[in-house]
């Protein structure tokens, strides 16, 4: 099959496309994540998903239209489903935005399948980013059928191909620092960076303890 293969970062892609050119099948790939913050951190993750792929010399679509990367825009798109009591609320707009943009680019040039590299992540909720990969391609095949999507081939919706990337987690992980790949700290939006470096915050407040603000 031809797949297209969302990918979120290069670390996160190394065994997804080795497993699928495994199995035969031809792969290209896309770096689409508008989520990514902030612009420095989005830029490296770029320059590493470019090092791997040409260490696999696949073909690489890239989203460079401006408005591809407007952190005004995602940050406005997530936050109606964000709080503080549900802080994961966010995560399923975010895979789906990315996925409806791969699975459209897949049916656009030809391709019969997309999957995506989050499928490789132990740290991302696996089966809610499957089901959002399947709701993807389902809503993409209504559009096509009821001709909502004028700018597509009629040659049909693909298919999403869902695979467990989970076990070759250390595998890839042990192949990125091999070739020298950036490995990002955290998942990458704003809020998974807070949470990532809130108890540094916290171990840091206690040092500046008695460092108040003097009333005049
Ligand atoms: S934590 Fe990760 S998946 Fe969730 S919204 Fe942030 S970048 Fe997207």
């Amino acid at each position: 099959m031809k797949i297209l293969l969302h990918i979120c970062c290069g670390p996160c892609a190394i065994m997804p496309i080795r497993r699928l050119l495994d199995e035969g099948h031809t792969v290209a790939g896309f770096f689409y994540n508008p989520n990514i913050h902030p612009l420095a951190e989005y830029l490296r993750r770029r320059e590493g998903a470019a090092e791997v792929a040409s260490r696999y010399g696949i073909e690489m679509h890239w989203a460079l239209d401006e408005k591809d990367y407007d952190s005004q825009a995602w940050l406005q798109m997530v936050l109606p489903a964000f709080s503080r009591e549900n802080p994961g609320g966010r995560c399923p707009l975010c895979w789906q935005q990315r996925l409806s943009k791969t699975a459209e680019l897949a049916a656009r040039l030809g391709f019969d399948a997309f999957s995506t590299s989050l499928l490789y992540s132990r740290r991302q909720r696996h089966e809610e980013i499957a089901e959002a990969g399947q709701s993807v391609a389902r809503n993409l095949e209504r559009n096509l059928d009821m001709g909502q999507q004028e700018n597509l081939k009629p040659a049909g919706a693909p298919l999403f191909l869902y695979r467990d990337f989970r076990p070759d987690w250390q595998a890839g992980i042990n192949l990125s620092k091999e070739w020298g790949i950036y490995r990002q700290p955290y998942c990458g939006c704003l809020f998974s960076e807070n949470d990532r470096y809130a108890n540094d915050l916290a171990k840091s407040n206690q040092n500046f303890t008695g460092h108040t603000l003097t009333e005049r």
